[in-house]
């Protein structure tokens, strides 16, 4: 946490009598997190982390002048003038296989038999490939592999990787604050290296609140839901790069979500679902308020109106964020693509990126009843132009979750817009893309 922060901390019991916009209500929060501390990790599973050092090449990549294809070292002009109807036959001295190295030089009339990356010979200056011999008909008719004829003309240079063309000695290849994807984690490969020092994962702890649930697997009973929120909030976690730890169940009592956020305290940010609305047996906030500060938000969007946001104090003298979402199931979801990623991303010390968006026209309207900004359900598609389309995937409920795993977009209504009409253009920010490796 920010040392400074304690002035900017939320309110004690607080209700914000105006609400707040979705992006007031992220700064809020960002404002409270930091980059996390780094960590050493083998490379593969370092995959979508934040280099924490700079990468200094000590060696060129390549070490040393090889070859391109698989063929024959020579002197370019050894094979002036050399055709198919006119070859030039050298005598062929030795053969270099990949990872071997040269034992002697290629002198004027002959040449040496190389593999694709194997150190060029001194003496050579480039390599023709066995295309452009006659290789193949000589291996066919057992013609002896002591000489062999060139069927073209070789540039100098040519079909030869010069040493240090990938990679300088000594220049900084990769630096603090790369984000680690396919080719960064082979380029360090590349340097040797099977470790990388990256920013560490945030650690999610996740808890659910409610009388009224009980676990997947849990055998069926009237009047109780499935505790689903754990588990799309689980699966967003890992989607933006933390570790989730699912801490199971508190029940509508003070003793009982004490016990669990007891364990919950070992993480790096602690997201409850359930209990923020004004019901009754609403304990959460309750708890929330003896453990630390904690702030009850209405924020201008629709699903997802109460947000609660806080610091929850611990034993030792730290704090932990806590970010309270709604219980139901899609405002839940809502509120994690909308404050829970952006935290992710910042303790992950990736750059402040939006959801990536396009532009769609809708199928169906998009109607603001009340003046928040509305993020609607929708499947995006592109029609026979090729043009982004959008139409909504059913019950706009915010309890309703099929429509949300029917959508792979969020299309927005902006709070002052009273409708998007069918035909009309709107924001989609997109749920499936790949952007939290970039
Ligand atoms: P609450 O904020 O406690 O009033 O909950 C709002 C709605 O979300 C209620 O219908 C709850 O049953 C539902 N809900 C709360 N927690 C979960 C959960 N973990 N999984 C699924 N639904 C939930
Ligand atoms: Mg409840």
């Amino acid at each position: 946490m920010k040392s400074q922060s304690h002035s900017e901390r939320p309110h004690r019991h607080h209700y914000d009598a105006e609400m707040l916009s979705v992006e007031d209500a992220r700064e809020r929060i960002l404002s409270y997190f930091n980059v996390l501390t780094s960590e050493k990790k083998p490379l593969v599973e370092a995959l979508g982390q934040v280099l924490a050092e700079d990468i200094v090449a000590t060696f060129d990549i390549p070490p040393l002048t090889n070859s391109a294809m698989d063929g024959y070292a020579l002197i370019s002009q050894d094979t002036f003038g050399a055709s198919k109807e006119n070859p030039v036959e050298l005598q062929v001295t030795g053969v270099i296989p990949a990872g071997g190295l040269p034992d002697h030089a290629v002198e004027s009339g002959t040449a040496i038999r190389i593999m694709t990356g194997a150190p060029l010979p001194p003496g050579a200056d480039s390599v023709i490939p066995f295309e452009d011999t006659d290789e193949l008909q000589r291996r066919k008719s057992g013609l002896s592999d002591h000489s062999i004829s060139i069927h073209m003309e070789s540039q100098p240079y040519e079909n030869i990787r010069q040493a240090g063309e990938d990679v300088r000695s000594g220049n900084r290849v990769l630096s603090k604050g790369d984000l680690l994807r396919a080719g960064e984690i082979g380029l360090i490969a590349s340097l040797g290296h099977s470790e990388a020092r990256v920013i560490k994962r945030p650690v999610v702890a996740i808890v659910s609140t409610g009388d009224e649930l009980i676990e997947p697997g849990e055998d069926k009973e009237p009047g109780k839901i499935y505790n689903s929120n754990a588990f799309s909030i689980a699966a967003m976690v890992s989607r933006y790069g933390g570790i989730p730890k699912i801490m199971g169940i508190a029940r509508d009592t003070v003793e009982s979500l004490e016990a669990v956020l007891h364990q919950a305290m070992d993480s790096d940010l602690v997201v409850t679902s359930a209990g923020v609305s004004k019901g009754d047996y609403d304990v959460v906030k309750d708890v929330l308020f003896s453990r630390g500060q904690i702030a009850l938000w209405s924020v201008r969007m629709r699903p997802a109106k109460p947000l609660a946001f806080g610091i929850l104090d611990r034993k030792d003298g730290g704090s932990v964020p806590h970010l309270g979402l709604p219980g139901n199931p899609v405002s839940a979801m809502v509120a994690f693509e909308q404050f829970g990623r952006y935290a992710l991303r910042l303790m992950m010390g990736k750059p402040d990126v939006p959801k990536p968006s396009i532009y769609a026209v809708m199928d169906d309207p998009i109607k603001n009843h009340d003046g928040r900004r509305v993020y609607a359900r929708v499947k995006v598609y592109r029609d026979g132009e090729g043009n982004y389309r959008a139409k909504t995937t059913g019950n706009q409920s915010s309890g309703v979750l099929s429509s949300m795993a029917l959508a792979n977009g969020l299309a927005i209504c902006p709070d002052d817009i009273g409708i998007i009409d069918i035909g009309e253009t709107a924001k989609v920010e997109l749920l499936d893309s790949t952007e939290d490796i970039f």
